[in-house]
């Protein structure tokens, strides 16, 4: 993917500078702001293809800017964070970012990180609608419908239920779940998977469906149900 344009937001110059130079020897061209408040202007004026973004900046923070930047992009964002135990607490929040870094963490991860996403947003789908058990996602759109109400989810939370939907009555480990939704396998974020699925089952009962669509399978992981 050559020329993708990847934006570092990071005050610490040393870990950007390190960043940028792992970035842009896999053909990425790449900026660096330092300041949280400097982004929403910037990705309004520059258009990024992906922002990486640190949680603690100076200006406002990595949360504030996330939720800013989703008032009108969709623009894939990563998160990084220097507590793992933090990633629990982002993904509750619903922020809607596409991924999560841990510090410390090597650049060669983030770039491999950078580029599954970066893949995976513009990979083209096999099929545009998939319907199941009173559930209908657009793959294009990425709007999902519960029994006719739409609902609104992030993309973590949208490649996870179409992953699930894709294969009724399959059962997915939390690894396997991992591997499809982010592009690869990361051990410690099997736990992130259990946050995802939460939510997503919080907004489908809160849609209306009385059954469960996604079910819990003891010791193994998770399965879609799609029996009405
Ligand atoms: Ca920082």
């Amino acid at each position: 993917m050559p020329n993708r344009h990847i934006l570092i937001v990071e005050d610490e110059t040393k870990l950007a500078v390190l960043l940028k130079e792992y970035l842009e020897r896999a053909e990425l061209r790449v900026s660096c702001l330092e300041r949280g408040d400097q982004v929403v202007a910037f990705v309004k004026h520059h258009h990024p293809d992906l922002v990486l973004l640190d949680l603690m900046l100076p200006g406002m923070d990595g949360m504030e800017v996330c939720r800013e930047l989703r008032k009108f992009t969709g623009v894939p964002i990563i998160m990084i964070t220097a507590r793992v135990d933090e990633i629990d607490r982002l993904l509750g929040l619903e922020l809607g970012a596409d991924d999560y870094i841990c510090k410390p963490y090597s650049p060669r991860e983030v770039v491999a990180r950078v580029k599954a996403v970066l893949r995976r947003i513009h990979a083209q789908p096999s099929e545009k609608r998939l319907s199941s058990g009173g559930i209908d996602l657009d793959e294009e759109t990425h709007q999902v419908w519960v029994e006719s109400h739409e609902i609104k989810v992030t993309p973590s939370e949208f490649r996870l239920l179409k992953a699930l939907m894709a294969y009724p009555g399959r059962v997915f480990s939390r690894a396997d779940l991992v591997n499809l939704v982010q592009g690869y396998e990361f051990e410690g974020y099997e736990r992130t998977i259990d946050s995802h699925i939460k939510n997503l089952r919080k907004k489908i009962a809160a849609a209306g469906m009385k059954r469960e669509a996604i079910m819990a399978v003891y010791g193994e992981g998770y399965k879609f149900n799609p029996a009405a």
